[in-house]
């Protein structure tokens, strides 16, 4: 999902850009000034609220816009990302866009401001008064909309220059070189959305194996949380010492370990297109942690897999991996065996049902051929990366 904000005074070229953006990025355009002037036209009692404020190039209250947006994001709420174009105007108007955006799980990607000079305004806005139609495009008004813009309007970027995703497009060249470089802001912005994977699946699912195979084939980052701890171990880093003793004293590593190691690779892993988690979240905590991580860095949990393998054949699997060099200290026995598969049941199917009601969780047969599984999980994480875009 992508979400944008078009920014500018009045006549810097918002509505031209945004039929392009909205035909190349499949985005739902939000024009407040346009679903206004349907109110007005339909005559309702918005509309009519309305009326007289848009004839004098004043800003319709905030109730008003509130309830023309809520709409039109409701009944669109499956959209690939949406492009507003006139909104935000005030700087009330920043939070609500902020608070809508929680109510569609999702956040704004960026305010691109297209910058022009008042002189320009005016005069773009003057040649449009002669074919537009609209009451407010003439000289008093326009005036008036652009003070409006000064006082009111202006401030909005002083929010998104604190918040980090301000960015300024130059307006004052040819229409084909403004969208060139929007379209350029679009494709950084794009790239830099990160696909991220969790496999679920009983230990002997495969999940591993395919997990890394997925990784090396679409350039995303393996993070296997047991791995992890290995390496710490062996590294001998004083994460590694203490991981060692409560492994030997039988004890569980606790979040407060694994969490800051997860985030050390988040932020150190560059040039990636996403990560695939492996045995985390195996709780209801951690499946809560790794939310609010991956929020913390603008990001989500984009795609969820649960490789199914009938617990016969898992017993199988693990079994015969618990006679070759393959075997993990954990399944070397028929005991260690039966507790793993029943800590899955116990603590990661309900994170599993948890996810089932938040996100779309894509069951695999984990049954055929690894060459088969893999290329049905690759053909779902193609699909996920075009929903990206
Ligand atoms: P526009 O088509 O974006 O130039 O908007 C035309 C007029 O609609 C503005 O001059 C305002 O009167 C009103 N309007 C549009 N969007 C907003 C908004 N977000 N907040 C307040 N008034 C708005």
């Amino acid at each position: 999902m992508l979400n944008i904000a078009l920014f500018g005074p009045p006549g810097a070229g918002k509505g031209t850009q945004s039929e392009f953006l909205i035909h190349k990025y499949n985005l739902f355009y939000i024009s407040t000034g346009d679903l206004l002037r349907k109110e007005l036209a339909a005559e309702t009692k918005l509309g009519m609220q309305a009326k007289d404020i848009i004839a004098q190039g004043g800003l319709v209250s905030d109730e008003i816009i509130v309830q023309i947006i809520e709409k039109t994001i409701k009944t669109n709420s499956d959209a690939n990302g949406f492009l507003f174009d006139g909104f935000p105007r005030t700087y009330i108007q920043a939070y609500i866009l902020e608070g809508l955006m929680i109510k569609l799980n999702s956040n704004l990607d960026a305010l691109i401001s297209i910058e022009v000079s008042e002189e320009e305004s005016v005069k773009r806005l003057l040649n449009r008064a002669k074919t537009s139609g609209r009451s407010d495009d003439n000289e008093t008004v326009i005036r008036n909309r652009l003070k409006e813009y000064h006082d009111k309007t202006l401030p909005v970027l002083n929010f998104y220059k604190e918040k980090g995703n301000y960015i300024a497009v130059n307006g004052m060249q040819t229409i084909p070189k403004v969208t060139e470089d929007i379209d350029k802001v679009f494709n950084d912005l794009l790239s830099k959305k990160l696909l991220n994977i969790v496999m679920f699946g009983h230990p002997g699912s495969g999940r591993g194996s395919l997990g890394k195979a997925l990784a090396e084939k679409y350039k995303l980052e393996f993070v296997a949380t047991g791995e992890m701890l290995e390496e710490e171990i062996e590294k001998g880093s004083e994460t590694g010492k203490k991981i060692k003793n409560l492994y030997e004293s039988g004890q569980l590593v606790p979040d407060e370990i694994v969490i800051p190691l997860i985030e050390k690779k988040i932020i150190n892993s560059k040039n990636i297109r996403g990560f695939i988690f492996k045995g985390f979240p195996r709780t209801l905590v951690q499946s809560y942690i790794l939310d609010g991580l991956l929020k913390k860095y603008d990001s989500y949990i984009a795609k969820i897999f649960e490789i199914k393998v009938d617990t016969l054949e898992l017993i199988r699997r693990l079994d015969k991996r618990s006679k070759t060099d393959a075997v993990m200290p954990y399944d070397s026995s028929t005991e260690k065996i039966v507790k793993r598969l029943q800590e899955h049941e116990d603590k990661t199917i309900p994170v599993i049902e948890k996810y089932k009601e938040t996100h779309d969780v894509t069951i695999i047969d984990g049954t055929p051929s690894f060459e088969e599984v893999l290329k049905n999980l690759s053909n779902e994480i193609e699909k996920s990366f075009k929903n990206l875009k």
